[in-house]
């Protein structure tokens, strides 16, 4: 399949392309790494006249420290992230689930911008910033801004981005050293989306959970954060009670499609398994 006939544009600064996308308008989108538009594309789901590449924009991409934080470009691909010391040594969760995102070749082109901006329930990413508490850095034709990860998903491919905004960078807080961290992804084979996925971020203390974060994928129309049950194993020692109370309130605010990866309930089923799972996982790695 091939798509229908666009235009494309490839600025070199942002300011170029931020001009480019409002001029252009609704036809416009920003291309990153492709391995969701262009699929889009060929399937006609998405027919947009022009693509402005920003792939050729300097300083886009990369992972810089600033402070407590772990700034990474939009551009960074997945590979990037995995090969990355400053990544592996502060944010592991972050590799842990580049690495059950399709394939090695779909890793060198896709990029962590594109993940998050896209606004497909079946990206791995924006849970995890969720979990994570990052924020959104947007440059657009009103300027600049920084968006909460948790206040920018509306629903399916409906985002907080404005019309010729772009995401720069993705600005993620450091957790403490040795939290405990666990992405689980059950999918149907290698390189597949998930069928359901849970991501958890704890610390631990006197063998108790001292604080802990919970987002859930492909759960919903955007991805959640588990806020009640992460409340509830807050100050356990994560006790097989406490552990079932916890992802039942987990399973309480899934609201899953059924579709080829399952029923409605069983969607919801597995979403505690992977809840669970997590759960106990990071708390196994907590030092
Ligand atoms: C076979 C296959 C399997 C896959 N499996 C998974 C999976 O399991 N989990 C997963 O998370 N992903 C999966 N993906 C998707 C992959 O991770 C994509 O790379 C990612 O979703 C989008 O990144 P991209 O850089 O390719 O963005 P693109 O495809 O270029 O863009 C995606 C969308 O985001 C917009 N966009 C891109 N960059 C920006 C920006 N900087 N600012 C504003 N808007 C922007 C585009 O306009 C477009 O609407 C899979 C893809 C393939 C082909």
């Amino acid at each position: 399949m091939i798509p229908g006939a666009f235009d494309y544009h490839k600025p070199k600064t942002l300011a170029a392309a931020v001009k480019l996308l409002t001029q252009l308008g609704d036809e416009a989108h920003p291309l990153a790494g492709g391995q969701s538009l262009i699929p889009m594309m060929k399937l006609r789901f998405a027919s947009p006249e022009h693509l402005v590449d920003v792939g050729g924009i300097e300083g886009l991409r990369g992972v810089t420290r600033e402070k407590d934080r772990l700034v990474i470009g939009a551009m960074t691909t997945q590979h990037d992230l995995l090969a990355s010391g400053d990544v592996a040594g502060a944010l592991p969760l972050l590799q842990e689930a580049a690495l059950v995102i399709a394939d090695p070749q779909v890793r060198y082109r896709g990029t962590i911008g594109g993940n998050v901006a896209n606004g497909d329930p079946g990206n791995d990413m924006p849970a995890l910033m969720l979990t994570l508490g990052a924020g959104y850095r947007l440059q657009g034709p009103g300027g600049k801004r920084e968006v909460e990860a948790a206040k920018f998903y509306k629903g399916a491919y409906d985002t907080a981005l404005k019309a010729g905004e772009i995401l720069t960078a993705v600005s993620i807080p450091v957790p403490p050293i040795g939290h405990g961290h666990a992405y689980e992804k059950l999918k149907r084979k290698v390189g597949d989306y998930a069928t359901a996925a849970a991501a958890v971020v704890l610390t631990m203390k006197a063998g108790k959970v001292a604080s802990c974060s919970i987002g859930l994928t492909n759960l919903a129309d955007t991805p959640l954060l588990a806020t009640k049950a992460a409340k509830i194993i807050t100050g356990s020692s994560l006790d097989e009670a406490t552990l079932k109370k916890a992802v039942d309130a987990a399973r309480a605010i899934m609201s899953p499609a059924a579709d080829g990866r399952g029923t409605v309930d069983y969607r919801v089923h597995v979403g505690g398994i992977m809840v669970a799972r997590a759960l106990k996982r990071a708390a196994s790695v907590a030092g």
